[in-house]
């Protein structure tokens, strides 16, 4: 099947067996991660709309540090919509392709304040149609200021279930469906957040930490990278790597400095 691994399919696996497999590595996530949350700063859905649209092509450390000044300038739609713009793109520069999200968050202001009273939406059908909303982003939205459920299908989502055999799909849309079949709905949101936790910290694009990794017992995709824990902890990233090295099984003592002040992408 295209674009999956072979060892990441389980081809004698029924349905039901992958169900229960994906379930167990849910929880084994939710206790591998417990600090798991959405990584972007903000205290209401505009803020948070603001922020994931800073966030392409953005890691969302460089976003947050962003974003106070920002949002004490701008605390309104309104304010969005009538923004100078060279003014707003000075402070938004550092999160790059500054010229496009300036003009996203003007058209979002604008549209807010014609359409929606100044207020976000909390209907992902009313989020899709705002600029710079895409399914991905209106999800994030719902799921962390609505509390509405919502799957994050983001990068880091997309190889993960993909690595676990979870699903075979490419499109993000069947992805979603295929992973929400898979999981109660009230758990989607902080799923969501685990998975892509887990990405950022351990099983990287490139040389995931296999051998330093809590799943690998029940990971079809375990060896893609280095197997070896005294060179997986090494891959490790982030303040805790060396929780995430003993929740493993590894000595936390192999962990390099390097590793636990390693910024997470
Ligand atoms: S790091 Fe390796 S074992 Fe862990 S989830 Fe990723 S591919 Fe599987």
């Amino acid at each position: 099947m295209a674009g999956v691994t072979a060892t990441s399919l389980r081809p004698s696996e029924t349905e039901l067996g992958r169900k229960r497999r994906a379930r167990r590595i849910g929880r084994l996530l939710t206790e591998t991660h417990p600090d798991a949350h959405c990584e972007l700063d903000h205290a209401n859905p505009l803020e948070l709309a603001v922020a994931t649209i800073l966030s392409a092509q953005c890691t969302d450390k460089r976003v947050n540090e962003v974003t106070p000044k920002l949002f004490a300038r701008y605390p309104t739609a309104a304010d969005y919509a009538g923004a100078d713009r060279t003014e707003l793109e000075e402070l938004i520069r550092p999160t790059g392709f500054f010229r496009n999200k300036t003009d996203s968050l003007i058209k979002l202001g604008r549209a807010l304040v014609e359409r929606y009273d100044g207020q976000v939406p909390g209907r992902l059908a009313d989020l899709v149609t705002l600029p710079g909303i895409g399914r991905k982003t209106a999800n994030v939205i719902l799921g962390n200021a609505f509390d509405v459920p919502g799957i994050t299908v983001d990068t880091h989502f997309q190889r993960l279930v993909r690595r676990w055999g979870w699903t075979t799909e490419t499109d993000p849309v069947k992805i979603e469906h295929a992973i929400g079949a898979l999981f109660e709905k009230r758990d989607w949101t902080m799923l969501s957040h685990r998975i892509i936790f887990h990405g950022r910290r351990v099983c990287h694009a490139r040389k995931p930490a296999c051998g330093a990794c809590t799943l690998a017992a029940l990971c079809p995709s375990y060896g893609t990278g280095p197997t070896e824990p005294a060179v997986a902890v090494k891959l490790l990233k982030g303040p805790r790597a060396r929780d995430l090295a003993a929740a493993a099984g590894v000595d936390p003592g192999l962990v390099p400095t390097q590793a636990v002040v390693a910024e997470v992408p």
